[in-house]
């Protein structure tokens, strides 16, 4: 399996087509830093004896060892490790890993390219599983892009006065495709080996040529990578491992890009928008089964400094902060439930044998977490006091001169916890509450894997609401058929 020295190698001889604030870099940019990182810790992390057993598993199609974020869901057993894998990871990481998009991509990919196959005759599978072999092969970090720019949100794809805000096939020829468009939003693209690509919606007749899919790598001819990158702001004096992650996202542009056709797992012909909605569909649900492991993280994380920092201030044992705790546990707990419960009551496609977790119980997880992820946040700042955002800097802190005395002598909460632990906290703090990469992580828990309404959407549509209906009326005495 791959070393994190191997992937960074390879991504620093990759051609420079990121745009970050007006330079054109390569990835050896010190503003990806923090992401790169990141994703190491999803190869390092394989010789943890905590971990190994999760990262580790066997492919279906090579019987060869291989990383499990590059794995195709067998079992229910795999979609319950995939989930604790992400849970435990993360905590490693302060938040996001970056790698399930890819994955989760994969395996929407490998049954909707079955079923496009089967369906059409065209050898969607056949090049998708060549893309698999090299893909675990060569434990390859990629992401998912999907969302689209989307112009005016009222209007369908073959609507909008562009045609261009929704990526789709701008022409066929013999040797592969071209596609136009843009995709926002991506995170990990611009530190990805490779790009997958995938309609965002659910797709009508008229909008067969917006039914396509993709990889290609990240450094792609034709394809411009505009980057954000968000960093922890350094420490001098206290290093710690929350501040070296980063996160990234990108608007991943393709302007007038050929794709080869062994590149290509659904290629926007005649009748094919019901595989780009499927697609569309399947991609989002993997992704929301993998927030049941991600959230309930981050949850871990926020509960662990509500409690550490009420340990601090000699508040622990007050009743509303252990009723607060009480809530925080609640949210962890249910959405890590909703994940195992998806992954039990999960199905296995007919055609290609993959497992697909429950969209009832993904869809309820994800919407309760991302309802209540600025609700954690409102519990960490009622509990952390005003300090998060009023820290003094670590120079006058740590200051030589009378300051930094005076205000290690002022910052003391209970008397046995030395002034810098409560200073080392309260800097994380700041970054969770007040910092742009807290922010950044922020609007990701509400619309990451889908703007809350899709939840809602989805639930509404699976729901018997007549069946409840029924069991009023038959309640309160009302007659029905
Ligand atoms: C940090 C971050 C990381 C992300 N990473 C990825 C990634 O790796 N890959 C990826 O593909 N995407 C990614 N996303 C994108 C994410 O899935 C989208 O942000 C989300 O789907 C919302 O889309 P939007 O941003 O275009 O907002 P909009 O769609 O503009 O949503 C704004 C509001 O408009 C409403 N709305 C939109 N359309 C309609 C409609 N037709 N009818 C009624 N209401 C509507 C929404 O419900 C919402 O309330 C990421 C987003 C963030 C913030």
């Amino acid at each position: 399996m791959k070393t994190s020295e191997e992937y960074r190698a390879k991504l620093y001889n990759m051609k420079p087509n990121v745009y970050i604030d007006g330079d054109i870099v390569n990835r050896k940019d010190n503003r990806l830093e923090g992401s790169i990182t990141t994703i190491c810790k999803t190869f390092d992390m394989i010789n943890d004896p905590e971990l190994k057993d999760l990262l580790v598993t066997t492919s279906h199609i090579s019987n060869e060892k291989i990383n499990r974020f590059t794995h195709i869901h067998q079992t229910v057993d795999d979609l319950l490790k995939k989930q604790e894998m992400t849970r435990k990871i993360c905590h490693y990481t302060g938040g996001c890993i970056f790698r399930c998009m890819g994955v989760d991509a994969m395996n929407s990919l490998s049954i909707i390219t079955s079923k496009a196959e089967m369906m059409t005759g065209r050898p969607y599978n056949q090049r998708w599983l060549k893309y698999l072999k090299y893909w675990q092969k060569n434990d390859i970090v990629g992401c998912c892009a999907q969302t689209d720019a989307k112009g005016d949100r009222s209007l369908r794809p073959h609507q909008q006065a562009d045609p261009d805000l929704y990526v789709r096939v701008v022409e066929e020829r013999e040797d592969g495709i071209i596609v136009r468009g843009a995709k926002n939003h991506i995170t990990a693209a611009a530190i990805a080996e490779e790009i997958i690509v995938t309609p965002t919606r659910f797709l009508t007749s008229e909008e067969d040529k917006y039914a396509v899919s993709f990889a290609i790598p990240g450094d792609w001819d034709g394809v411009y990578l505009v980057t954000r990158a968000s960093n922890m702001k350094q420490r001098e004096h206290i290093p710690c491992p929350a501040g070296a992650f980063g996160d990234v996202e990108t608007t991943v542009i393709f302007d007038d890009t050929f794709i080869p056709n062994d590149r290509v797992f659904l290629g926007g012909a005649p009748g094919e928008h019901q595989f780009g909605g499927w697609l569309a569909l399947l991609f989002a649900l993997y992704h929301r089964h993998s927030y049941t492991g991600c959230k309930p993280s981050s949850t871990d994380i926020i509960l662990g400094y509500c409690a550490l920092v009420s340990e601090y201030s000699g508040i622990e044992n007050q009743k509303h902060v252990q009723s607060k705790l009480a809530d925080l546990i609640s949210v962890a707990e249910l959405v890590y439930a909703s994940g195992i419960a998806a992954a039990y009551k999960a199905t296995k496609d007919e055609t290609c044998g993959t497992m697909i977790p429950d969209p009832m119980f993904c869809n309820v997880g994800r919407k309760h977490a991302g309802k209540n992820y600025y609700h954690e946040l409102e519990t960490l700042a009622d509990l952390s006091g005003g300090l998060p955002a009023t820290l003094p800097f670590e120079k006058d802190f740590f200051s030589e001169e009378r300051i930094g005395e005076l205000l290690q002598k002022y910052i003391k909460r209970k008397a046995d916890v030395p002034a810098e632990d409560i200073y080392k906290l309260y800097r994380t703090l700041s970054d969770v509450l007040c910092s742009s990469i807290g922010g950044v992580i922020s609007v990701a828990g509400v619309h990451g894997g889908g703007s809350p309404v899709m939840e809602d959407i989805a639930i509404l549509k699976q729901y018997d609401i007549d069946a409840r209906k029924k069991i009023a009326r038959y309640l309160a005495g009302i007659k029905y058929d």
